[in-house]
């Protein structure tokens, strides 16, 4: 998909490392439409590479935290099965969606073929991701992750963590969405200020600052400067993100450091 990680923040790995070429397919909020995927599976000709996977992204990061749903997972893997395509979930966050869903992780997961999640992030570890798949598949990825120099000795010093984010971790996520949700009604109400409340799902969302006729960069710099951190998406878009170091009381100093910069900006 355009808007995926796995195209605009790996280096290119996917064609250095991988070499594969990739086709990216425009979302609708973070979602692939299944017509747009058959679409865009090459059909057999000499001249074509042959298309062997569709990834897609649960939660979507650059369409600000938004949750694909089990049914439209299960809509891509009805086309892409019956070309013999293969489905990878790049869901590094998709306990999140599993937490504001209330559903278990398994019905995002019972219609891919493999998936990868993240233990860092929302889950709060100093580092890991994981892979999930079939014992095949796994026995591949250990392989290739020695030949990229990825192995690790004594590795259970930061699997420990990663026991106590899967045990503990997971139930907190919902007081970041309820974070999220207070940051952007306070937002809301930010003259000049854009927030699309429908698309506030999980522990991200997105605000524009176009009508401040200012740049995200600059609205940025004066954020910072109040010790407010947050990211650019695109030239007036920020992303907001709420997690473990996050309280309450954060939110609202963030949201009286937000109209003070906006203020500034509306002069
Ligand atoms: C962080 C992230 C990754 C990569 O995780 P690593 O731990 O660096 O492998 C992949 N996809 C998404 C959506 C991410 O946010």
């Amino acid at each position: 998909m355009t808007e995926s990680h796995m195209f605009w923040y790996e280096v290119g790995g996917l064609s250095a490392v991988a070499g594969v070429l990739p086709w990216t397919i425009n979302g609708h909020s973070g979602a692939l439409d299944p017509a747009d995927v058959e679409a865009t599976i090459r059909p057999n000709n000499i001249h074509f590479p042959d298309t062997t996977l569709v990834c897609i992204e649960n939660t979507n990061n650059r369409a600000g935290g938004t949750i694909i749903m089990p049914e439209q997972i299960k809509a891509i893997n009805d086309v892409t099965r019956a070309h013999n395509v293969k489905v990878y979930m790049d869901e590094a966050r998709i306990f999140n969606a599993s937490i504001a869903l209330r559903c278990d992780v398994k019905e995002f997961s019972r219609h891919v073929d493999n998936l990868m999640f993240c233990l860092s992030k929302e889950l709060s570890c100093p580092v890991g991701s994981l892979i999930v798949g079939e014992q095949g598949f796994i026995d591949r990825a250990r392989k290739v992750r020695k030949m990229l120099r990825g192995g690790m000795r004594r590795a259970g010093v930061i699997a420990a963590p990663g026991i106590i984010a899967l045990e503990k971790m997971i139930d907190c996520l919902a007081e970041d969405h309820a974070n999220a949700r207070l940051l952007a009604e306070g937002l809301t109400g930010v003259d000049g200020i854009e927030v699309h409340m429908n698309a506030v799902q999980t522990n991200i969302f997105l605000f524009s600052v176009e009508n401040l006729s200012t740049t995200a960069e600059r609205f940025i710099d004066g954020l910072n400067r109040k010790g407010l951190l947050v990211s650019s998406m695109e030239k007036y878009t920020i992303r907001l993100v709420t997690h473990g170091g996050v309280e309450k009381e954060d939110v609202r100093k963030a949201l009286s450091i937000l109209h003070e910069v906006a203020q500034g900006f509306n002069r």
